[in-house]
């Protein structure tokens, strides 16, 4: 198969990132970090530094927020909403235009396939950015009708909530980034961004991209560095108004405990073991392959990763057969490989705790039925793992091994109560799946489950038009659709009395 971009491109991608760290973005400035210091940034296919980026910190953090603040209450407050439209989609269109690359470093930096940084990282995110510049123009209060005696005009206002703090993940960080940004741009909101210290390329380049489109300066400001340090540092500024997280549920507490400065605003995207049902008469050609690829895609990294696997024991065999079978069949290797269609793991640390994660299954009487080991040599790639056997109370089946770790579980013909009760014996509440030809049962089903997202007989992915977050430990609020871009507005009551 020939690869699906230009040779070319990537040596030039490689030399460029061997050459000099990226830089900061702040206040329409490309910078180093105020400290000089840099990282380096590992190829997970090899386990080889390719790239340095610059290791911001406090300090820089906060020449971000002031620039962001003055942004906010300058040049940015002038904009109306159409011009605030006409850059998000300028920003798109460059997106577009620059694919290959974006999509070229995504993959170096995290391991995902390149496909799958082009469709999930470019398109996804010039998505987002066309579907939010659509609210830019929309946001609005509404009119209301007080019952105090008197008369009255009273109405709301939608203002931005202020300069807010993006921390994203490693996992899909372009469309994460984008994500963050495009829907608090749309409220009038200007941003610090940091990107995970594992995958700091593509969102460090996306700042050439926001100088090009014409933002004014210090409305996008990007710095690289470590979550302890920069991220720290954006939870702790009295600063920022508000900190939008996506991540990890235990990092996700620690940024709640620590933003209490100032009571900033926290969302939060967080943790998931999302389960996936599949019922005797569901339409198992479908369901399958989207069972294994629900856990294998991005070598399960994926925050709604379809993790816990209850099938019908009618069609239990089947089932588990034809996901054991994708398992073994798929194709593991580097991302710029181009018949890879699953990556590696994004870092030696993930690699020991996914491995952790399939020994102490095996330990608690699960059977690793495929998989379950490192692929010897160099990178961090470890086989689709198919654990059965497995139960409530495993920590294989209670705790998100955000690895390409599936377990999976058998039911009978119990009431539909019972039923969702397992589905719901999880701390997390992110996302679920449900297959079955029996519409009663689907919606039954979908009224009962505790997670912000059902899917019935298949999903669209992410959809920056359908509200994406979590119950119960998964996060708080909601990205995307209306809620989305809501979420980086305040509400002001106006009381008029006449
Ligand atoms: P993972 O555990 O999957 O690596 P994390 O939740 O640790 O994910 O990381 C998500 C993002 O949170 C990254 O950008 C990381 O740098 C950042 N981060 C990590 N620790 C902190 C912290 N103490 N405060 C703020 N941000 C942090």
């Amino acid at each position: 198969m020939n690869a699906p971009f230009a040779a070319t491109a990537l040596e030039q991608l490689r030399a460029e990132y061997a050459s000099a760290p990226t830089d900061l973005f702040i206040d329409g400035k490309f910078v180093p970090a105020a400290s000089g210091k840099s990282f380096e940034v590992e190829d997970p296919a090899t386990g080889q530094v390719f790239a340095h980026a610059a290791a911001g910190d406090a300090a820089d953090i906060d020449a971000a927020v002031k620039a962001a603040r003055r942004a906010l209450e300058g040049a940015w407050a002038k904009t109306n909403p159409a011009q605030r439209a006409r850059l998000l989609t300028r920003l798109a269109d460059l997106i577009e235009r620059d694919g290959e690359r974006i999509a070229l470093t995504e993959s170096l930096d995290n391991g995902m396939p390149f496909m799958m940084a082009k469709f999930a990282g470019v398109f996804g995110a010039s998505e987002q950015l066309r579907y939010n510049a659509g609210w830019a123009t929309k946001i609005a209060g509404e009119t209301i009708e007080p019952s105090s005696p008197g008369e009255w005009h009273c109405f709301t206002l939608r203002e931005p909530v202020g300069v807010v703090g993006a921390i994203v993940p490693w996992n899909f960080p372009f469309v994460m980034a984008v994500a963050k940004i495009a829907p608090a741009l749309a409220a009038g909101c200007t941003v610090v961004l940091k990107p995970a210290e594992q995958t700091p390329l593509s969102a460090a380049y996306l700042g050439k991209l926001i100088a090009e489109a014409g933002f004014p300066e210090g409305v996008v400001n990007i710095v690289t560095g470590m979550g302890e340090t920069a991220g720290a540092a954006i939870v702790d500024h009295m600063g920022v108004d508000k900190v939008s997280f996506t991540g990890s549920t235990s990092v996700g507490k620690l940024i709640v405990k620590n933003s209490t400065g100032n009571l900033k605003r926290v969302s939060l995207e967080l943790g998931g073991k999302s389960p996936v049902m599949i019922f005797a008469d569901a339409d198992l050609a479908k369901a399958i392959p989207a069972a294994a690829m629900g856990i294998f895609g991005n070598a399960g990294q994926v925050c709604a990763a379809g993790s816990r696997l209850f099938v019908h024991e009618k069609v239990y065999d089947q089932v588990v057969e034809g996901v054991q079978g994708m398992a073994k069949a798929l194709k593991v290797g580097p991302g710029l490989s181009p018949d890879t269609q699953m990556g590696p793991l994004v870092s030696a640390e993930q690699l020991t705790r996914v491995l952790g994660y399939v020994e102490s299954g095996a330990g608690e009487g699960a059977t690793v039925s495929v998989g379950g080991s490192r692929i010897e040599g160099e990178g961090y790639f470890v086989q689709p793992t198919v654990l059965t056997g497995t139960a409530a109370g495993m920590k294989v089946v209670e705790e998100e091994i955000f690895g390409p770790v599936l377990s999976v579980m058998k039911f009978g013909d119990e009431e539909i109560d019972v039923i969702a009760a397992r589905a719901n014996a999880t701390e997390y509440g992110l996302s679920s799946r449900i297959w079955t030809r029996d519409i009663s049962t689907a919606l039954k089903l979908a009224k009962r489950l505790k997670a912000g997202g059902v899917m019935i007989n298949g999903g669209a992915g992410v959809d920056p038009a359908m509200p994406l977050g979590g119950y119960k430990q998964s996060g708080w609020g909601r990205e995307n659709g209306k809620a989305g871009v809501e979420a980086y507005t305040e509400i002001k009551s106006v009381t008029v009395a006449l």
